[in-house]
């Protein structure tokens, strides 16, 4: 029973049944507001790996080459037609933090990845933006089983971000982001409101690709957690960002032969980056329709 994702186990099962209360809680929370044309949004861009670290590799791909040029084509997108506000975590070498971090260290590289996120974050709000037009999104690329195509999203499940952390060490001392706010605090109530709204974009997005004619994992597109090894855990880009509205989007997996060579392709690359801009508008237009669709689903 402990290998069913909760949602496929019996009704009485406690973890469905948590589960299932936290998503009734986190949809109540999740207050949603409008922006046409994705006026007074702040979108936060991120592409996982670079520098060192390759992501998942296989055969000739790199998941850091192929990741960072959708980003970098859903932020020509998002500047050409709407008016929305950019920034990026990173370029070509580096996180883009104060001074900058020449990615080397993966695992530093992603915490300085949150920092900086945080702390764009808190500007945009203490200049009076409603904490809900900020979004924070993180392209991957996933490495499943050979047999599973398509896109799926990682949110932050309310139950696995609690309590507080912070990073010790000169690499973060050394960074302004850091020094801003080094220890980072999520309460229960950030925790479930986050979950609600990030499953919201989520599944906005994923509904995208599915209109779009593009691959969407078989099972579950949208979690709110990564289970593997019998172990479930929240990624860390997302488990210590204060985005309220955030998420990790896996475009497709680079295990299947079939979406490997897919992504080689520019087409690809741009279908995708169109499908997550659509993504994006729709959560703030249309927000009737996406709002539960996590619980039509089943
Ligand atoms: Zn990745």
């Amino acid at each position: 029973m402990d290998l069913l994702l909760p949602e496929y186990r019996p009704q009485d099962d406690a973890a469905r049944l948590a589960q299932e209360a936290s998503l009734r809680a986190s949809a109540k929370l999740a207050k949603r507001t409008r922006a046409r044309n994705l006026a007074g949004v702040h979108v936060i861009l991120d592409a996982g790996h670079g520098g060192g670290d390759p992501g998942a590799t296989l055969g000739d791909v790199q998941e850091a080459r192929y990741v960072y040029d959708v980003m970098m084509r859903l932020e020509k997108i998002i500047d050409k037609k709407s008016a929305a506000t950019l920034s990026l975590t990173r370029d070509e070498s580096s996180v883009l933090t104060t001074p900058p971090y020449t990615l080397d260290d993966a695992i530093v590289a992603v915490n300085l990845r949150w920092y900086l996120a945080n702390s764009i974050f808190r500007h945009a709000v203490k200049h009076g933006l409603a904490k809900e037009k900020v979004v924070f999104l993180s392209i991957h690329a996933d490495s499943l089983h050979p047999s599973l195509r398509g896109a799926m999203a990682y949110i932050p499940g309310g139950r696995y971000v609690q309590g507080s952390y912070e990073k010790r060490g000169a690499i973060y001392a050394a960074r302004a982001e850091v020094r801003e706010r080094p220890k980072v605090r999520h309460s229960e109530e950030e925790s479930l409101e986050a979950e609600g709204l990030s499953r919201e974009l989520a599944e906005s997005i994923i509904t995208a690709f599915e209109e779009a004619k593009l691959n969407v994992h078989p099972f579950n597109p949208v979690r709110d957690n990564v289970m593997r090894d019998g172990r479930e855990w929240v990624p860390a880009v997302i488990r210590y960002n204060m985005v309220p509205t955030r998420l990790l989007l896996e475009v497709c997996n680079l295990g299947n032969r079939h979406d490997r060579e897919l992504i080689k392709t520019k087409k690809f690359r741009q279908r995708v980056a169109e499908a997550i801009y659509r993504g994006l508008v729709d959560f703030y237009t249309e927000i009737e329709f996406a709002a539960h669709a996590a619980l039509i689903r089943r």
